[in-house]
């Protein structure tokens, strides 16, 4: 890929020395965890490519496009409102946060106990390794957790173009003002960003692609429910992962065609996993691209992932916007409905993260759950004590882990997964 898109990434400003090898290590990683796996869809070969060019064609395609005019707008957060970015006619890019890089340059801003995730988004900005920070016009924030709200006053000194949106910890009346009114601010500063005023139309046709994606992962999910499933839990989490990069009505179709084929593998009795497999729920923090280490140890110790209750899996993707408003305001209602619903756990109180556990747990037929927390996460780690009271009175057993994004723990993660598998299975 390097020669192709050197140029390109040159003007991008990034470090190709160290981009090289960061794709050097991403590539063995993918060819590790991903196409060593036996009895793959072929619907999987349209994200294998995405996957191989994900810093290439990808980020060539959208630098086009702005050059008729279209913006990049970088998120860290799945409740920066995809809806409202597409109606001002620009892209929405995940940011790249998954996996460690530069972090001796990252310990001299942020402090050692930072969660990985957010010293990851850092690494990738100081190592000038990620060509959608480098390509977006405008970085979206959130104030969500302390470590992130904190530490966006930080990036704010490495970058021009950061927008911080403040977001509510309650689900009171007062709270949910507060998120209509920083979604109408949003709105405002990417129209300004834009050019595009956002109109009844435009509105609509936002929601109606973004809710289509979330259609066929829906459809997607649904096909996990099966015994023997059809297709890998890490396929899967791949498919939430590339849902923040691609083009979202390419996205969509290819995500509509590998449903079709796993019906007709289910139909056949195609798996990739034998019978009773024991299945697993992940639940807890969000898994960037490339934080593969736990769903592969999970994978490789004779279990199946069937649901992920995470934001780069069911708790971002699920409920859809309701499109039947007739103008702007009844639309924004509606978007600010779907997104109040998001049981991030940097809510207080959080109970309806607990409810939605329990009730995948059922509906995906899982035998155990594993709840997933990074090191350093405040929210997810205090939530995940209560959980596990709630899992034992509910007859749902769960093994809590804390890790990182190093592969320093992945022996001792599999001695616990395996155990873990044992006992369910
Ligand atoms: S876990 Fe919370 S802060 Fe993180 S992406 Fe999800 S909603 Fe945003
Ligand atoms: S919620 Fe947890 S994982 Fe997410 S940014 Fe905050 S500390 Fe990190």
């Amino acid at each position: 890929m390097a020669s192709e898109y050197g140029g390109m990434w040159k003007s991008l400003g990034m470090d190709l020395g160290a981009h090289d090898q960061l794709l050097a290590v991403l590539g063995q990683g993918y060819t590790d965890v991903f196409l060593s796996q036996a009895n793959r869809p072929k619907g999987m070969d349209y994200f294998n490519f995405v996957m191989s060019e994900v810093h290439g064609l990808r980020i060539k395609e959208m630098l086009e496009a702005r050059e008729q005019g279209e913006k990049i707008v970088g998120s860290y957060c799945v409740f920066v409102p995809e809806e409202i970015v597409r109606a001002a006619g620009a892209t929405l890019v995940g940011l790249c946060s998954g996996g460690d890089f530069a972090m001796e340059e990252v310990e001299r801003v942020l402090p050692r106990n930072t969660c990985a995730l957010i010293k990851s988004s850092f690494g990738f900005k100081l190592g000038k390794v990620c060509p959608y920070l480098e390509s977006a016009d405008m970085i979206v924030g959130e104030n969500t957790c302390d470590g992130k709200k904190k530490s966006y006053e930080e990036l704010n000194k490495l970058v021009s173009n950061l927008y911080v949106m403040d977001l509510p910890q309650t689900k009171s009346e007062n709270a949910r003002a507060l998120l209509k009114a920083e979604f109408v601010r949003f709105a405002r500063a990417v129209e300004e960003l834009t050019g595009n005023p956002i109109t009844v139309e435009s509105l609509k046709k936002g929601i109606a692609i973004t809710n289509a994606k979330r259609q066929a992962m829906h459809r997607l999910e649904a096909l996990r429910k099966a015994d023997p499933e059809p297709i890998s839990g890490l396929d899967a989490l791949l498919a939430s992962q590339v849902s923040f990069y691609d083009a979202p009505v390419r996205f969509t179709e290819s995500v509509n065609a590998l449903c079709d084929e796993l019906e007709e593998r289910i139909k056949d009795n195609v798996a990739v996993f034998p019978e009773k497999t024991p299945r697993i729920l992940m639940s807890g923090c969000p898994m960037a691209v490339p934080n593969w280490k736990l769903p592969w140890i999970v994978e490789s110790s004779g279990a199946v992932i069937v649901g992920e209750e995470s934001c780069v899996g069911e708790r971002g993707l699920r409920n859809l916007t309701d499109d039947s408003g007739q103008d702007v305001e009844s639309l924004m209602e509606a978007i600010v409905d779907r997104y109040f619903k998001i049981d991030c756990a940097i809510f207080t109180p959080n109970e309806d993260r607990a409810d939605h556990i329990v009730q995948m747990a059922k509906d995906y037929k899982a035998d155990g759950v594993i709840q997933y927390a990074l090191n350093f996460c405040q929210p997810y780690q205090i939530e995940a004590m209560g959980l596990e009271s709630r899992m034992e009175k509910e007859g749902i057993p769960m093994l809590r882990i804390e890790t990182d994004y190093s592969p320093e723990d992945a022996e001792q993660l599999k001695t616990r997964v395996e155990a873990f598998v044992e006992m369910i299975g």
